[in-house]
């Protein structure tokens, strides 16, 4: 044979391997268009030679051990995303035929098409897809299914993508809203993947660790859950902003089973916990750990001053207003709730906004909404209100002074 003969050999040994070995994946500017024509990357390498493909295509090495890639397919699957399909064949292994459960050699029963989601290039998503075979042990008579060594566990994706999502959520800086939309999975699956990377972090032999850092500041509150009826609680690290501890419920028994859970050598080293003013927490943590600051948070202490006093204060108002005739004045009161409660920084915002025309909502063509912009004179009615009456003049006092007390620092 000739050099020149044995190169050309050489070469066409060379394209075959890696055309086993790699994922074609051409780059170049006119990829999404021919592609979109379904021209299959198997058309582009049987038509040009090694070189030219080389030329054209960006060789990404594949961890898809087994898998050939034979041709790809493009998608659109909306405005702004292409979807890779990279069909192909998985390589029956020797191992496949032995039946795990009594070693015995198998055969063939059947296959079906599976799709494995894979790594997103860009906006654009890609997936694999074979045939998934079957196997069945005439010993035994149990079916086994040939192993995916690039599958990830439960789930129908690659395992680049699952430690891709793994790490997106390891960042911290995405939600799971976020790294669904970047990896084009569902928000489920997302969830999954997020839950069992927490518990390999947080949970050993099923119990839940202690929190890695001492806590010296806490925060204590309790929430809705989605159906509204129960609650929940959660504890957290007021520097950190990390969540130490979630239970559902809102009694006593969550404080209990924290402290149960950080010991008390850890309590012993927190200097004050933040709480609402009317949970049974409070009593909890000063029954258990006296030596912790009880601190009523802000919000709560607004909150309930609002909720309890101003309101409180309206309806009284209102009604002495309306049966001694004063019809006018006690008019004036009603929907006066939100300009009573909200801050005069606040009513001064919405104010401006007003005059600036903004609006609050867009309506819609097809329930016949008009747009709706926000309406102004907000301070005006709160000015008028304090004016024509005393007691929520005074009200108006006190809470200012409540303000004022959470923006100084020294004691005295
Ligand atoms: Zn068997």
């Amino acid at each position: 044979m000739i050099i020149s003969e044995k190169i050309v050999k050489c070469l066409e040994n060379i394209k075959k391997v890696v055309k086993k070995l790699i994922l074609l994946v051409k780059i170049s500017k006119n990829t999404p268009k021919s592609l979109i024509e379904n021209k299959t990357i198997e058309d582009y390498s049987s038509t040009s030679s090694l070189k030219s493909i080389s030329d054209d295509f960006l060789f990404i090495p594949s961890s898809l051990q087994g898998f050939t890639n034979t041709n790809t397919k493009c998608e659109r699957i909306n405005e702004t995303r292409n979807l890779y399909k990279f069909n192909g064949i998985l390589t029956i292994n020797d191992s496949d035929y032995i039946c795990n459960k009594c070693g015995h050699k198998m055969h063939i029963n059947n296959s079906h098409p599976i799709t494995l989601k894979h790594l997103c290039f860009g906006g654009n998503l890609t997936c694999v897809c074979f045939n998934h075979t079957q196997f069945y042990c005439e010993n035994c008579h149990s079916t086994n299914m040939q192993n995916i060594s690039f599958k990830a566990d439960n789930h129908r994706i690659t395992n680049e993508l699952y430690n891709y999502v793994r790490d997106l959520l390891a960042t911290g800086h995405y939600t799971n809203k976020e790294v669904a939309e970047i990896t084009g999975l569902n928000r489920n699956v997302v969830k999954d993947i997020d839950r069992e990377r927490l518990e390999e972090k947080y949970v050993v032999n099923g119990e839940l660790i202690k929190p890695e850092k001492q806590a010296t500041y806490l925060g204590i509150d309790e929430f809705k859950l989605h159906n509204g009826y129960k609650y929940a609680t959660h504890i957290i690290d007021l520097e950190t902003g990390h969540i130490l501890w979630i239970q559902e419920s809102k009694k006593k028994q969550v404080v209990y089973d924290f402290i149960n859970h950080v010991g008390s050598e850890w309590m012993n080293k927190v200097k004050a916990v933040a709480c609402d003013m009317n949970s049974d927490f409070e009593e909890a943590f000063r029954e258990k750990c006296p030596n912790i600051t009880i601190v009523f948070d802000y919000f709560h202490i607004v909150k309930n001053y609002n909720e309890k006093v101003i309101s409180a204060i309206r309806k009284d108002e209102q009604a002495r207003l309306k049966k001694e005739g004063k019809t006018e004045e006690a008019n004036s009161l009603k929907r006066s709730k939100y300009i009573l409660t909200a801050s005069l920084s606040t009513l001064i915002k919405k104010d401006k906004e007003a005059e600036d025309g903004k609006v609050i909502d867009k309506g819609s063509n097809l329930f016949k909404k008009t747009p709706v912009k926000r309406t102004g004179g907000k301070v005006d009615k709160y000015n008028k209100i304090l004016e024509e009456n005393e007691l929520l003049f005074l009200a108006e006092l006190i809470k200012e002074k409540l303000h004022n007390a959470y923006t100084l620092n020294n004691e005295r």
